[in-house]
């Protein structure tokens, strides 16, 4: 068994959005085209509270990109983003969620953050994706989505960890690239945790998954 997890694509992270992707968009046609490859399909979104600690504006003097100290461990403060029922934090509106088995959404406590599909950024939580997976003995995930050098990057970090045959599909993601270098330096860090990197034609070519 098998599963493709669908990384936050939600209006916020597209070209328009709060806290926009470059060419963000582009991935959309690949994780629907995708979605027929595999037995189970999860997707994810950023799910914030209006008084969210990693948004900028709830800290008097700070701006996107500062970081400061939330709850005990460092936070980079963003734009106010994907805030629980608003169009930003919606699914992209060419995004097929017909064939969406489940949704998990993550960020929800305010002091935290949540990159990780699986925990917040200090594993004090779980989403419940992992147990999900477990209970259906699926052993083996795809990820694809926004942006590859955080949310997908902690999520496949969070998967090997638990130990999950974990594979990326590259050409799926896109990256916010906040310094230089920050893009390879996140193909590299999930390639030494043991990530299997593939393009969506690996994929396409072979028919059903597991
Ligand atoms: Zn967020």
């Amino acid at each position: 068994m098998n599963a493709l997890i669908i990384v936050d694509l939600q209006n916020d992270f597209l070209p328009g959005g709060a806290l926009a992707v470059s060419h963000g968009d582009e991935v959309i046609p690949v994780a629907n085209n995708l979605q027929r490859r595999f037995n189970l399909l999860l997707a994810t979104q950023d799910w914030h509270p209006p008084n969210h600690g990693s948004f900028a504006t709830n800290h008097p003097g700070k701006r996107p990109g500062d970081r400061i100290m939330l709850d005990g461990i460092e936070q980079i403060l963003w734009p106010v983003h994907c805030v629980q029922n608003t169009r930003g934090a919606d699914f992209a509106p060419s995004f097929d969620t017909s064939r969406i088995a489940h949704v998990f959404h993550k960020g929800i406590d305010p002091l935290i953050d949540s990159y990780s599909t699986f925990f917040d950024n200090a594993h004090r939580r779980r989403t419940g994706l992992g147990e999900y997976l477990k209970e259906r003995s699926i052993n083996d995930i795809y990820l694809l989505g926004l942006a590859l050098d955080y949310c997908v990057k902690y999520s496949v970090l969070d998967a090997r960890h638990l130990g999950f045959n974990t594979h990326i599909i590259l050409d799926g993601c896109r990256g916010i690239g906040l310094d230089s270098g920050d893009l390879d330096r996140a193909i590299d860090e999930m390639k030494r945790a043991g990530a299997i990197l593939l393009q969506s034609h690996d994929l396409s070519l072979s028919g059903k998954n597991g």
